[in-house]
């Protein structure tokens, strides 16, 4: 059976003494007031629920598309200063996915909706 409490330090307590714990600083750190998300399910959250999932813009292409058009949906994205559209995931809410409308300069929201919606607008444009 294991413990659920940590092991012990091995370090000697000289060692122990000489250090300062550090804390790591969150994945998404942004400097001025706390960015908060307007979940259309919840209403207005910190942005701690929820977690950034990527680039919304991006298109999957065609099964019988060339080679290079897979290797740029899987591995290469834009990096936009200004408006961009994100998936955001809430997690710690009502679990839904959601697109982002944000300024990555300012980290604006300029606007938040279901991920479903977005995606039945890109079925019925193309
Ligand atoms: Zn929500």
């Amino acid at each position: 059976m294991r413990s659920q409490r940590p092991t012990a330090s091995t370090a000697s307590a000289a060692a122990r003494s000489s250090t300062k714990k550090a804390w790591a600083h969150s994945p998404i750190y942004i400097e001025g007031p706390v960015m908060r998300l307007n979940c259309p399910h919840c209403g207005e959250r910190s942005l701690e629920e929820f977690t950034y999932r990527g680039d919304a813009t991006v298109r999957r292409p065609a099964l019988d598309a060339p080679a290079e058009s897979w290797v740029d949906y899987v591995y290469l994205r834009e990096n936009p200063a200004g408006r961009h559209e994100e998936y955001w995931y809430h997690g710690a809410g009502c679990r839904a996915w959601l697109v982002v409308e944000r300024d990555t300069t300012t980290h604006m929201v300029h606007g938040v909706r279901p991920a479903g919606a977005a995606s039945e607008n890109a079925r019925s444009e193309s």
